[in-house]
């Protein structure tokens, strides 16, 4: 397929916010290209090349795209910065640079979608010595041949700036249509994403064998199914009134989230965010299968830096010391774990996801061997407030965050936070006092204490509707010096010569950063703002909301990606919950 059948449809994309136009604009593009191409085409629109949980990740730097732009026009690096500087993206300025050049030559020969791809591929996979020439000489081949609106598209694609406002939802509601004719068929194509976390898998399936293929689609070993999730509640009374029967209270522990597909000996771990984890944790790899009596399976566990001598469970932060690429045996030794079981989604070559809550956890404790290393979560019925209160205060004294409630005959809700799942802190019992955890976009420098580093961080939510991060508030507040050292360390590998177009902001940070860090964020308070840009237009025309007195709580959440940080929505919820307290 010409690539321009895709970059054509980009710039249509492009020209319109409407959700309506751009489903039409992407069943169109559906309907026109091949099924054996159809999963690239998926991946591409989304900025991608591969599903998130493979890792495959293009990470272009802007400068190394500008020397690429320079060889393929023969215009100086310093004046196409110059130009990106004066305005536009580099994706523009790039195809403006080269158009320029297609009037006087003309392109050699038409590009395909497949040699894209192919090439993209390949980029990502380069490493090492030289492999930046190698990436600089592939991207510049692929300029020489592509028209200027071929081009704006493939560096926005290896920038990962391609903003089109198509969120998964837009694309699931294109394939139902295209492939279905049903919009009504997304809730299948919705639960076969929810279980392979591959768009471009159920594409395919969908293109090739149509809605019957959607039905039989099922859990498979090594395809991370998406996490369920819970609500928020504020106390006991709360979550008796959400959930009416007896439900099962579950120890809420302070650790990573890991999805652990196991096949005989052949151990994967995933992170909440379906990152592929195991590197990090070699003694799960070496010590888990002999834990699990079973051949294979798809577990769900929390895994929990622990005090080798007391056995007592430490913070979260514990176990960040574990993400590291180089001596990664010595934290391995400094920093011990236990892996605590919660749920089984997949056992015996048999789905377990719609079996109720009870039956997957008596299957659980059948399964798991519990030793010093592997435990289950604590968990017992509850069936009135003082039942609750009880395990709480058990769960707080052993070190834990708090309760997870949960539903006893639910299924499991891939993909989905509803009431089925609640969880329940002793933060959430004091006034507004929930976290947020939101991504670092910009920062202003510091000054006395901090020169030279980062004194004041800007910080978005993130909007899943148009997949942009609108700010939220300035945080200056909850930083050891520790932590200032850190923050600046990981932050400075993150900084862009602009603002990142999918960051939303009128303020003018002193430095902008890819959108990619989380921090768990307290405030007293959520305001109505004119500045911030979260929640735009939900209580009040272009008025956003802002925190009042922000505070970092000193927990980075990297196990969280950047559309993983909390969403307009749930901003809005604490407003009015707040609201709610100050009435009564
Ligand atoms: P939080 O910010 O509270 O960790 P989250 O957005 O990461 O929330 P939630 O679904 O809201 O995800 O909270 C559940 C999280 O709590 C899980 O992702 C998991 O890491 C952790 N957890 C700890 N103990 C349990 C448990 N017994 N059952 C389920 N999840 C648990």
């Amino acid at each position: 397929m010409k690539f321009s059948v895709l970059s054509d449809s980009l710039e249509k994309m492009e020209s319109t916010t409407k959700r309506i136009e751009l489903t039409d604009i992407l069943v169109e593009l559906l309907k026109n290209t091949h099924a054996s191409i159809i999963s690239k085409v998926i991946y591409l629109i989304q900025g991608k090349i591969r599903p998130n949980f493979e890792g495959v990740e293009l990470g272009i730097a802007e400068k190394l795209v500008i020397r690429a732009i320079s060889k393929s026009s023969g215009i100086t690096t310093k004046k196409i910065e110059d130009d990106y500087n004066d305005g536009g993206d580099l994706g523009k300025t790039g195809a403006n640079i080269l158009r320029q050049k297609t009037q006087t030559t003309f392109t050699a020969e038409t590009i395909t979608l497949e040699r894209v791809y192919d090439t993209l591929l390949k980029i990502s996979k380069l490493e090492g010595k030289g492999s930046q020439d190698m990436k600089m000489k592939y991207i510049s081949s692929l300029l020489n041949d592509a028209t200027p609106i071929e081009s704006k598209f493939i560096l926005k694609i290896l920038l990962g700036t391609l903003r089109l406002g198509i969120a998964e939802n837009t694309t699931m509601d294109a394939l139902a249509i295209a492939f279905t004719n049903e919009k009504s068929n997304r809730e299948l194509v919705e639960n076969a994403y929810n279980v392979s976390s591959d768009l471009g898998k159920v594409s395919e399936v969908l293109a090739t064998e149509g809605i019957n293929g959607i039905l039989k689609f099922t859990t498979s070993l090594f395809s991370p199914i998406r996490p369920m999730l819970a609500d928020r509640v504020k106390s006991e009374d709360d979550a008796f009134k959400k959930i009416k029967n007896d439900f099962a209270a579950e120890y809420k522990l302070d650790g990573e989230r890991a999805q652990i597909h196991k096949k005989n000996n052949e151990i994967v771990l995933f992170s909440r965010s379906l990152e592929n984890i195991t590197r990090y944790y070699p003694d799960v790899v070496e010590k888990i299968s002999k834990c699990i009596n079973a051949n294979d399976g798809i577990f769900e566990a929390e895994i929990v830096a622990v005090n080798e001598n007391t056995g007592n469970f430490l913070p979260f932060q514990e176990l960040m010391h574990r993400r590291r690429k180089y001596k990664l045996e010595q934290a391995v030794s400094d920093y011990p774990i236990t892996v605590n079981f919660f749920d089984v989604l997949y056992y015996n070559q048999t789905d377990y996801l719609e079996k109720p809550y009870m039956e997957r956890r008596k299957t659980l404790e059948n399964i798991i061997k519990e030793n010093n290393f592997a435990k289950l979560v604590p968990m017992s019925i509850v069936s009135n407030e003082g039942d609750v209160t009880e395990s709480l205060e058990n769960s707080i004294n052993s070190g834990c965050e708090g309760l997870m409630l949960k539903v006893i005959d639910s299924p499991y809700r891939a993909g989905t936070r509803g009431n089925n799942w609640l969880k329940l802190k002793r933060e959430y019992q004091n006034e507004l006092g929930d976290s947020l955890d939101l991504v670092v976009v910009g920062a202003f420098f510091g000054r006395g204490r901090r020169t030279g580093k980062y004194g004041t961080l800007l910080l978005s939510s993130y909007n899943s509707e148009s997949d942009t991060f609108p700010t939220i508030c300035k945080v200056g507040t909850g930083f050891t010096d520790e932590n200032l050292d850190q923050l600046f360390q990981i932050l400075s590998s993150k900084v862009t010569l602009k603002k990142n177009p999918r960051v939303e902001s009128t303020m003018e940070a002193d430095i902008w950063f890819e959108p990619e860090l989380v921090l768990e964020i307290v405030a007293s308070e959520i305001s109505l703002s004119p500045i911030h840009k979260t929640g735009l237009n939900m209580i009040r025309k272009d008025i956003g909301f802002a925190l009042r007195f922000p505070k970092f709580t000193g927990k980075i959440r990297s196990e969280k990606s950047a559309e993983d940080a909390s969403v307009d929505e749930e901003v809005l919820a604490l407003y009015k919950n707040q609201k709610k307290s100050e009435m009564n």
